[in-house]
C-alpha cells in the first residue's frame, strides 16, 4: 500500500488548507483528498523531474548558474528583486538579506494586489481576527470587492459561510452573509442580501455605512446606486450582530481610491466596535504573500517597494513598486523568486523585463522563465520542499515535503548567490 501523507498544506492560495491527504508511490504523488481543483492541480501536475539550471536556455552546472547570476547582480546598478510570493518566509528572507548586500529594491506581489491595503494599515490600523473566530463566532459576514466563490474555493465550507463552529452550531443557518461588489459574482448569489454599487462609489457609499452608523441621515436617498434604505439596513445589523466580518478584496484597492477605500472601512470597523465585536479580513490571493508582507515589515520596517540603495531600507511606493521602475526603465537587471511578472505586468514594465537580464527562480514554467538569462528549476514548497507559509490571516502554517526530488530550494540558491556576488 501507497505510504500517505496526512495534515498536508497546500500552498495554492492565501487559505493554505492544513487538512490535505496525499498518497505517494516511488517519490511520486498518485493521489490526493481534500483540495479544491486549484489545489489539485500543485500536486498532481507537479513535474518532478530532476532538471538542471540554464544559462540562455543552455543546460549547465549549479556553480556556473550561481556564478553567471552573481556576475549579473554585481555588474548592475540598480538591480531590482521581485515576486516572493509563492516561495517561503525562509527564501523571502534571504531575498531581503540580498537585496541588502547588493543595494537593490525588492517588491513582492503585493504592489499589484494589496498594496493598498498594508498603506491603509498604516494610516489607520487593522482591526483583524483568525480564521478560527470567524468559523467558531461570527454571525454577519459581508464580503466587499471580493468574490471567495471563484478565487479560494474552500474559504466558504473550511471558514466563513457554511462551517459549524463553537457559537455557529447550525453552520449556514447561523449566519446572514451580504455581498457588495460592482456586479454580481458567485459570491453574491450565495449571498442572503447583495448590494450593487456603482463602479468607483465603494468610498461613498462606506462613508455613508459610517453616518449612518453615528446615527446620522445622508441628504440623498441613494448613494452609489445604492438605495439609502438599504444601506440603513446593513448598519443597523452591523451594529447588533454579535461578531461581524468584513472580507475585502482587490474590487477595492484596485478600483478608484485604492487605500483611501480600504482605509474608510478599516475606521468603519473599528468604529463599529462600539456596539458590537467587528473585524476585517483581507482576502490574500498567493499561498504566502502575506508571508512576503510579514517579513519584509520585520526586517526593514516596510511591507513592499523597499529600496537598499542608499545602505538602509527607504520606502516608496508608486517609486520602488516593480511595475513603475521597469516601466521607466530605472532597473538595469532583475532577479524574480516565484512569480511571473512577464504574464502579468502591464506592457511597458513586460518589455522592459526582456530588455534587462534577469534570473528567475521558479518550480514550474512561466512566461519569465522562459526568457531568463539565468533559470533555476527550484523546488516547490509544500510539494519537494518544507518551509512556512502565513495564511491571509497572518497565522503560519508549516508547508510539508511529500516528495524527495533532491531540488535545492530558492532559500538554498539565494544563500549560493549571496555568497557569490561581490
Ligand atoms: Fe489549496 Fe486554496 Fe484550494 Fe485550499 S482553497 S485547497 S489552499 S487552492
Amino acid at each position: 500500500m501507497s505510504p500517505v501523507v496526512e495534515n498536508v498544506s497546500c500552498p495554492f492560495c492565501g487559505c493554505l488548507c492544513d487538512d490535505i491527504s496525499v498518497e505517494v508511490e516511488e517519490e511520486a504523488i498518485v493521489k490526493v483528498k481534500r483540495a479544491c481543483t486549484s489545489g489539485l492541480g500543485i500536486f498532481m501536475d507537479y513535474d518532478a523531474r530532476p532538471r538542471r539550471p540554464l544559462i540562455a536556455g543552455r543546460e549547465v552546472e549549479w556553480d556556473e548558474a550561481v556564478a553567471e547570476a552573481a556576475r549579473i547582480l554585481s555588474a548592475a546598478d540598480s538591480p531590482l528583486i521581485y515576486g516572493l510570493s509563492s516561495s517561503a518566509s525562509e527564501a523571502q528572507r534571504k531575498a531581503v538579506a540580498l537585496a541588502d548586500r547588493i543595494g537593490a529594491v525588492i517588491d513582492s506581489t503585493s504592489s499589484v494586489c494589496h498594496g493598498p491595503t498594508g498603506l491603509a494599515m498604516q494610516r489607520v490600523g487593522e482591526p483583524t481576527c483568525t480564521l478560527g473566530e470567524i468559523r467558531d463566532r461570527a454571525d454577519l459576514l459581508v464580503f466587499w470587492g471580493c468574490n471567495p466563490d471563484a478565487s479560494h474555493l474552500r474559504h466558504f465550507s473550511r471558514f466563513s459561510l457554511t462551517p459549524r463552529g463553537t457559537l455557529t452550531p447550525n453552520g449556514r443557518a447561523d449566519r446572514t452573509v451580504y455581498a457588495v461588489d460592482v456586479r454580481p459574482t458567485g459570491t453574491a448569489k450565495k449571498a442572503d442580501h447583495f448590494l450593487q454599487v456603482d463602479i468607483g462609489s465603494d468610498f461613498e457609499v462606506l462613508t455613508t455605512l459610517r453616518l449612518l452608523v453615528k446615527g446620522r441621515e445622508p441628504a440623498a436617498d441613494t448613494v452609489g446606486g445604492v438605495p439609502v434604505a438599504r444601506l440603513q439596513e446593513l448598519a443597523e445589523r452591523m451594529k447588533t450582530c454579535r461578531y461581524g466580518v468584513a472580507f475585502m478584496g482587490m474590487g477595492l484597492t484596485m478600483a478608484a481610491a485604492r487605500q483611501l477605500n480600504v482605509a474608510e472601512l478599516f475606521t468603519l470597523v473599528a468604529e463599529l466596535n462600539e456596539y458590537a465585536k467587528f473585524s476585517v479580513l483581507p482576502m490574500r490571493g498567493h499561498g504566502n504573500v502575506t508571508g512576503a508582507d510579514q517579513v519584509l515589515s520585520w526586517t526593514t520596517s516596510y511591507p513592499f517597494a523597499i529600496s537598499f540603495a542608499r545602505g538602509y531600507p527607504q520606502f516608496g511606493p508608486g517609486e520602488f513598486t516593480a511595475v513603475d521602475m521597469l516601466a521607466r526603465r530605472a532597473a538595469d537587471a532583475a532577479l524574480i523568486l516565484a512569480s511571473d511578472p512577464g504574464a502579468h505586468f502591464p506592457g511597458a514594465a513586460a518589455a522592459h523585463l526582456d530588455r534587462i537580464p534577469t534570473i528567475v527562480l521558479d518550480h514550474g514554467p512561466s512566461v519569465v522563465a522562459a526568457k531568463a538569462r539565468v533559470l533555476f528549476p527550484t523546488a516547490a514548497y509544500g510539494v519537494d520542499a518544507a518551509g512556512t507559509a502565513y495564511r491571509m490571516d497572518n497565522v503560519p502554517i508549516p508547508l510539508k515535503r511529500v516528495i524527495s526530488t533532491g531540488r535545492f530550494t530558492d532559500e538554498e540558491i539565494l544563500d549560493r548567490i549571496i555568497e557569490a556576488v561581490e
